[in-house]
């Protein structure tokens, strides 16, 4: 595989360098390119941006195994072969991988040794426990991860109902909407690809809104209106390499396509990222001291 290691200067690469459904060498291409324990279900390869699960036949010896629940979550058995499964290592990496600015990339066994099939970008939405025998055979809890698909944050071409609803907020009451919906979960509770991507949903209107129009990045008006009127800009995330999540607020920016594209594929990318970054940190400090955020900063765009 083509894909050299990214720098720690600028850490980020462009994009995921996995195609979803095709396979391959465990050890050659994920491990000698960045790192991470070869053995086991989660690697956490350090200074990277990504966390790797594994999932196959290892955990069906046990009497359970991980997939695709039918509301579209891929439940995913943590890490730990006796005793209580808890949150440490690769089970606290994926509990924490939006704050540690982390994607999942979830792989699958192929019956040919050490060929993985890459199955794609997931977010952690929640977990459970359940009793289950290990290596023992000693029933003990099992965390089971509920993980949702990240989708690449492709604006839609109509308005949802739910945005709507939210559009009609006023900026104090969606920037709190916002950071309910960033928090991960941190006891148990499972929660549908659906709740998910509502919560996502909250945050990116949120700050689309804050950016009322113009680029956080460029400081430029949007390059146009959608139909509905409203300012085209994307929802770009500072600290991960998918566009997609309830991440917290000051990790999220508003930025027009073309910002959007030399942050991911520019050689000044890393640069604008950072300044971006740097810029949401101070927006949303300001925020966090003007209590009673004025709700006239929300009114609608362009008006
Ligand atoms: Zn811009
Ligand atoms: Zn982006």
């Amino acid at each position: 595989m083509n894909f050299s290691v990214p720098d720690p200067e600028n850490a980020r690469p462009a994009g995921i360098p996995f195609e979803v459904g095709k396979l391959y060498h465990r050890q050659r291409d994920i491990h000698q390119v960045f790192g991470g324990q070869e053995r086991g279900g989660i690697a956490t390869p350090s200074g990277c941006p990504f966390v790797f699960l594994f999932t196959g036949a290892s955990g069906e010896q046990f009497g359970y195994s991980d997939g695709w629940r039918s509301d579209g979550a891929f439940a995913y058995t943590g890490e730990g072969q006796t005793g209580d499964m808890m949150f440490v290592r690769g089970n606290r990496a994926i509990r924490d991988h939006m704050g540690g600015g982390q994607d999942l990339l979830l792989f699958e066994a192929t019956t040919s040794k050490g060929s993985y099939r890459y199955i794609g970008c997931f977010a952690f939405a929640g977990w459970e426990t359940l009793n289950a025998p290990d290596r023992k055979g000693n029933l003990r809890k099992a965390i089971v991860f509920e993980l949702v698909p990240i989708i690449e944050a492709q604006p839609l071409p109509e308005t949802s109902e739910e945005e709507i609803q939210l559009q009609e907020k006023p900026l104090a009451e969606l920037r709190a909407l916002a950071l309910a919906a960033a928090a991960s979960p941190k006891v148990p509770s499972k929660e549908s690809p659906r709740t998910y991507y509502a919560r996502s949903l909250k945050v990116k209107t949120y700050v689309l809104r804050r950016a009322s129009g113009v680029c956080e990045a460029c400081k430029r008006e949007a390059p146009f209106l959608k139909k509905d009127g409203s300012p085209y800009l994307e929802p770009h995330h500072t600290k991960r390499v998918a566009d997609g999540g309830p991440d917290h607020p000051s990790s999220v920016g508003a930025v027009c396509p073309t910002c959007h594209r030399l942050i991911h594929h520019g050689k000044d990318g890393a640069k604008l990222n950072d300044e971006l970054e740097r810029y949401l940190a101070g927006v949303e400090q300001s925020m966090d001291t003007t209590p009673g955020v004025s709700t006239s900063q929300g009114g609608p765009p362009r008006s």
